[in-house]
């Protein structure tokens, strides 16, 4: 034993110390297990040259403490844990850490097994917040490379043909929204494209003082609501960047979207089982509902909420006290000026108005066209999947069809194909078409209002800088997301700078601005109106500062 091995121990030791009784040292007590079945311990890291120097400094720190000290843990530094993880060792009872599951974990789940308990599904709130914070406490203790194997674990869960099939198709039969083949476009892209632990950037500052880290620390148990739109998609993003943060997550899904946001819980959780990740990392509750949404939010265990979907969540999530994201509605307008390459402004519009049918928040919801290139446009976009509709009579019945008496979207709208809607108001079309575009006046509702279906109005500007003004306008202050197609790069900077969109795609279909076609990584929930803009790790993370003072300065 020598001064290094010695000095090295007592930094040990001094780690699980934390300034009080050398207990500390011992495992803590941990509540009951939640954990999926486990199969033997791997081989503990490094054996016990280390482990016995421990132990004797430890006695000796007990001895001065006048306190008895419990063996020391053999596999303290087990991978995936760090070696102050506080639950490792001979007495642990409390997290699959050391002991990854050997593989006989099944990933075959039916829709009948989905809404049963466990695997992070759990029957009241109450239970599914208490399992997610006994989780983080153990998560707090994992290494980076662990999280990084955690969160890769979740992409290739949904990276997995198979199951983006499955679950894409169970989402549109069970909300009635939205088209399979889009859906497993934007699930593939949630696994692929959302950032990881890369996204988590230290900070450092050194002088004559000493040294000073800032860096990106977990909220703790983060409290998640979905939408019905993006419900599989929100859940695989949510879950890749609040745990690549450190943290665990509760997710409160949209009750029609219930059976697909349950078994993705599941499957992540019999993923993070064989990974030898803390159980419960990411849970739900069996009867997604209003009420259990507001149990989340109230439980004094969870530290940050995030809401992706209409104004009333958010507005909820702002008004609880607590840190709050909110990923609101849009209503994203795309303006044509008359520099534009039109067929191709024409041919965007339409792939980006009809993607997922025009479920996303950032799809294009009202085209803004100068009149000089606007019956172009028109006929390009009419080459491109368009159905133009001129009729009074049919866009009449398509106003009874689709809007509530409030001039709201009927839901059992939302989400339909064009030929769906067309189909309704008695018109038969082939599944070329994709858009109903329907020239109308600023005022009308199908302007205003966001219709989350693929029926899209065009109204006419004298010039650019009127079609900007009422691009701002439309936008409606959501600071969502906004389009144009143009070649003049002072009216393109013009319209940036007055519409305040977190996303701004120039020359391109909309979901260009989630890396679909575009540079730039994902997210699916894009918060404008509380500013973290498009989340990644981040934004689900504390910047703490961490200081040592005059030293470790070696400039
Ligand atoms: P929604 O607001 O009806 O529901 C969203 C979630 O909130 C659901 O889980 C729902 O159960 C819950 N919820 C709604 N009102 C609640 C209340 N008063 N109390 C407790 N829980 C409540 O929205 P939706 O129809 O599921 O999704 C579409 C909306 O979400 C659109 O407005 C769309 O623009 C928006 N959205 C935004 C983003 C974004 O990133 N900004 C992403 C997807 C969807």
């Amino acid at each position: 034993m020598n001064d290094t091995d010695i000095n090295d121990a007592v930094s040990r030791v001094l780690a699980g110390f934390s300034g009080a009784p050398v207990q500390a040292i011992v495992p803590a007590p941990t509540a009951a297990p939640i954990a999926p079945a486990r199969a033997p311990a791997p081989a503990p890291a490094s054996p016990t040259a280390s482990s016995s120097i421990d132990e004797t400094v430890a006695r000796i720190m007990a001895e001065m403490a006048g306190t008895k000290v419990a063996p020391a843990a053999e596999n303290l530094a087990t991978a995936p844990f760090s070696d102050h993880c506080p639950t490792g060792g001979t007495d642990c009872t409390g997290c699959t850490g050391c002991e990854p599951s050997d593989g006989l974990v099944s990933f075959s789940i039916s829709d009948e097994e989905a809404v049963t308990l466990g695997d992070g599904v759990f029957a009241t709130m109450d239970e599914a917040v208490e399992a997610a914070a006994e989780a983080q406490r153990q998560y707090l203790f994992c290494t980076m490379q662990a999280r990084k194997s955690f969160v890769d674990g979740i992409r290739e869960v949904f990276v997995d043909e198979a199951f983006l099939e499955r679950i894409s198709r169970m989402t549109v039969e069970h909300t009635g929204m939205g088209n399979v083949g889009d859906k497993i476009i934007k699930n593939r892209l949630a696994a692929q494209k959302t950032p990881g632990i890369e996204d988590l950037k230290t900070e450092a500052v050194s002088g004559d003082d000493g040294l000073t880290l800032v860096e990106y620390s977990a909220f703790g148990v983060i409290g998640a609501i979905t939408p019905t739109t993006n419900p599989t998609e929100t859940i695989i993003c949510n879950s890749i960047g609040m745990l690549a943060a450190g943290n665990s997550a509760v997710f409160s899904p949209h009750p029609r979207a219930k059976v697909v946001s349950l078994l993705a819980v599941k499957m992540i959780n019999r993923k993070l089982a064989t990974l030898g990740a803390p159980a419960n990392l990411v849970v739900t509750v069996q009867a997604p509902s209003i009420d259990n949404t507001n149990a989340m939010m109230t439980h004094p265990k969870v530290r940050m909420l995030v809401a992706t979907g209409g104004p009333s969540i958010v507005k909820t999530v702002l008004s609880t006290g607590k840190k709050a994201i909110g990923a609101g509605a849009g209503n994203p307008p795309v303006v044509v000026d008359e520099t534009a390459d039109i067929e191709k402004a024409a041919k965007d519009i339409v792939n980006g108005c009809s993607f997922d049918n025009n479920l996303p928040c950032i799809a294009e919801k009202e085209v803004i066209a100068v009149k000089e290139i606007a019956d172009f446009l028109i006929s390009q976009m009419q080459k491109n999947g368009a159905y133009l509709v001129k009729d009074p009579a049919v866009i009449k019945k398509l106003e009874e069809l689709v809007l509530t008496p409030k001039g709201g979207p009927q839901t059992n709208c939302v989400g339909k194909s064009a030929v769906y809607l067309l189909d309704k108001v008695g018109i038969t079309v082939g599944p070329e078409i994709r858009v109903i575009l329907i020239e109308l006046p600023k005022e009308h509702l199908f302007v205003r209002e966001e219709l989350m279906m693929p029926i899209l109005p065009l109204v006419r500007a004298d010039h650019v800088d009127q079609a900007i003004d009422l691009a701002v306008e439309l936008e409606n202050g959501n600071r969502h997301t906004a389009m144009i197609h143009s070649t003049n790069v002072r009216k393109m900077t013009k319209m940036a700078k007055l519409i305040q969109t977190t996303i701004f795609v120039k020359n391109g279909p909309s979901y260009a601005g989630i890396g679909v076609g575009g540079e730039g990584y994902t997210t699916f929930t894009i918060a404008g109106p509380t500013g973290e803009g498009l989340t990644s790790p981040k934004s689900f993370a504390r910047r703490r500062k961490c200081v040592m003072a005059e030293a470790l300065n070696v400039r």
